[in-house]
């Protein structure tokens, strides 16, 4: 991680930890974990909680496990479990018994724990604390009530002990069909916290799941499962999102259970107790301009609205690299939105401002040209003669050196670096007036040369060969500076302009009427052919990130094939959009 608490205030999950480990509460301990379902690409609110899972057993020393919650078969794949231990790895982190023979060695799953959480169950039914409950969904969800009516009690809640662990073993050997019973905690019916009305902790799903097969057609759900998930691996810390926060009181529930009549030392008939985690909620990232939850993304890509999970638009993990996303961009995003209890939104622009500065840093400045008009410098020899210029790198990184970029008697200049009949104010090439090419020469256009259409197809120049490098003995001054490349030593590419998916800030609003696919920005994606690069990037290799000067950073995309350049813009030099908004 880039900051340590010595440069800043604890957040308040590092606070609870402190205390902990002040106290001697987990033996100075701590083993969080990031526990994704595999039922869709990671987002940039997932890798808020993996930076802050992760950092947090690096900065304490502990570890921070890779579990899949994987209880739901019908959504989930091993595709997502690929993507998912894929993307972690690139952002920098490592869980333990991570090996290299598959991307997700060494992760753990849920469904490992099917067993365990089985006999836990048949435990809580031995103690009276469960029961097979023959309400359909719909009944349940009646019988549960609301915030302001009480439940009522199933009729099934009585059931003895002996009948509950004869139907709960039938329910597992697949004797009901889906949907018919499920297994019930007995808690509350008249709690105040609907999630303690007897919440269902097992359903039947004759479903095959993508790791455990057709060994199971009961399921546990989230609040059963997961606690004992923590519990198994020993987790001290568990962190989750907000919207958890009411269910912690349940979470709690079903570990006190278990634990009751159990001992420190294993003595008597239940055994020993298990590990208690601490649920700790925190507000999830909320990204403006953006729609996140796997669901929609998902919609996303599968009416072919967006070219699949790793479009550079999308806000996916796979998205970001591809478009060019440095993993230390996105954990200092992460660093710089913090952690908070309360939610709030996070503008965009943030995310593009970290990938901006840290490029800045380390990015190698190259020339190209995307809509490119012809030069030809009249006073230029015309036998071929090339001046072999140097230009720097990366000014803020003298390490990087310098190239060289030829200068030949035919240019190309960006078209919109031209106006005919320029303001005073524009200070770029204009009938009569002088500016610099950079790295080059001082220019004066000295005439066009239009097409029988009326258009400018060429411009025709003076040098002037005092300036070589840049400058003028003479102490003249030009107030712009343009890119340029030679014509003839010019390599072509198509560049991938991107703006964002959606033109409205909030599109996945609720108190909206519309849907957000209404809000998609048609014009979030530009293709432009016959740009014009310099020579040095006819060796860029897929996935190398660069500076356009004047234009932006740009990185070689997945589809680039031999001879078929393909560039995306990570982020333009500016936040556009800040003097849009500000306007
Ligand atoms: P989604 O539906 O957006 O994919 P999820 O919470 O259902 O979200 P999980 O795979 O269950 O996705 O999430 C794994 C972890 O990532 C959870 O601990 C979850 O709280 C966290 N997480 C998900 N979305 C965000 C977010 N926007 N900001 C921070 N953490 C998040
Ligand atoms: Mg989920």
């Amino acid at each position: 991680m880039s900051d340590t608490p010595a440069e800043r205030q604890l957040n308040f999950i590092e606070q609870i930890i402190e205390a902990d480990n002040a106290s001697g509460k987990w033996g100075g301990k701590v083993v969080t974990r990031f526990p994704p379902e595999p039922n869709g690409y990671l987002h940039i609110g997932h890798a808020k909680s993996i930076c802050l899972n992760f950092g947090l057993a690096q900065r304490y020393g502990g570890t921070c496990n890779l579990r899949f919650d994987d209880t739901n078969p019908t959504k989930e794949e091993m595709e997502y479990v690929h993507s998912i231990s894929d993307n972690i790895r690139w952002l920098g982190f490592e869980w333990p018994n991570q090996k290299d023979d598959a991307v997700e060695s060494g992760a753990l799953f849920a469904s490992d724990y099917f067993q365990t959480m089985y006999d836990y169950a048949c435990e809580l039914i031995r103690k009276g604390k469960a029961y097979v409950c023959d309400l359909t969904a719909d009944e349940t969800r009646e019988y549960r009530g609301s915030l302001n009516k009480p439940g009522r009690e199933s009729p099934h809640r009585n059931r003895s002990v002996e009948e509950n662990l004869d139907l709960f073993d039938r329910m597992r050997k697949g004797e009901f069909p889906d949907g018919s019973r499920t297994l019930k905690a007995k808690i509350d019916m008249a709690s105040p916290n609907v999630n303690l009305r007897d919440p269902v902790m097992y359903r039947i799903l004759h479903a095959k799941h993508h790791r455990t097969g057709d060994a199971w057609c009961i399921y546990p759900m989230y609040d059963w499962a997961h606690g004992i998930e923590d519990s198994l691996e020993g987790v001290t810390h568990s962190i989750c999102t907000l919207e958890f926060e009411n269910h912690r009181p349940l979470y709690d529930w079903f570990i006190n259970a278990i634990n009751e009549g159990r001992t420190n030392d294993g003595s008597g008939p239940w055994g020993k107790r298990i590990v208690h985690s601490q649920q700790i909620e925190f507000a999830k990232l909320d990204l403006n301009y953006t729609v996140m939850g796997k669901r929609n993304l998902l919609a996303l890509v599968k009416e072919k609205r967006v070219g699949g999970w790793d479009d550079p638009r999308m806000p996916t993990l796979s998205g970001l690299r591809r478009r060019g996303y440095t993993p230390e961009s996105i954990r200092n995003f992460c660093t710089d939105v913090g952690v908070a209890k309360f939610k709030s939104t996070i503008d965009i622009g943030r995310l593009e401002n970290a990938v901006r500065d840290h490029l800045n840093k380390v990015a190698p400045r190259r020339m190209a040209v995307l809509d490119p008009l012809k030069v030809v410098i009249e006073n230029w020899p015309e036998d071929g003669t090339v001046d072999e210029l140097d230009a720097i790198n990366n000014p803020e990184d003298a390490s990087a050196g310098s190239r060289k970029v030829p200068f030949t008697r035919e240019l190309y200049i960006e078209r919109e670096d031209f106006m005919e009949d320029a303001p005073k104010k524009f200070f770029r090439l204009a009938p009569g007036r002088e500016v610099r090419l950079r790295y080059a020469y001082f220019v004066t256009c000295t005439g066009v040369v239009k097409n029988d259409a009326g258009e400018i197809v060429e411009l025709r120049c003076t040098y002037d060969p005092a300036t070589r490098g840049g400058d003028s003995p003479d102490g003249r001054k030009v107030k712009g500076t343009l890119h340029w490349v030679s014509a003839s030593h010019a390599v072509e590419a198509e560049v991938r302009l991107y703006d964002r998916l959606f033109n409205d800030e909030d599109p996945d609003n609720p108190r909206h009427e519309k849907d957000f696919h209404e809000f998609l920005n048609p014009d979030s994606l530009k293709k432009v052919h016959g740009c014009k690069l310099e020579p040095s990037l006819a060796q860029a290799a897929i996935g190398d990130r660069m500076q356009f000067e004047r234009l932006g950073y740009f990185n070689v995309d997945i589809e680039t094939t031999p001879g078929n350049l393909i560039f995306n813009r990570i982020v333009s030099l500016k936040d556009s959009w800040a003097k849009q908004r500000d306007q």
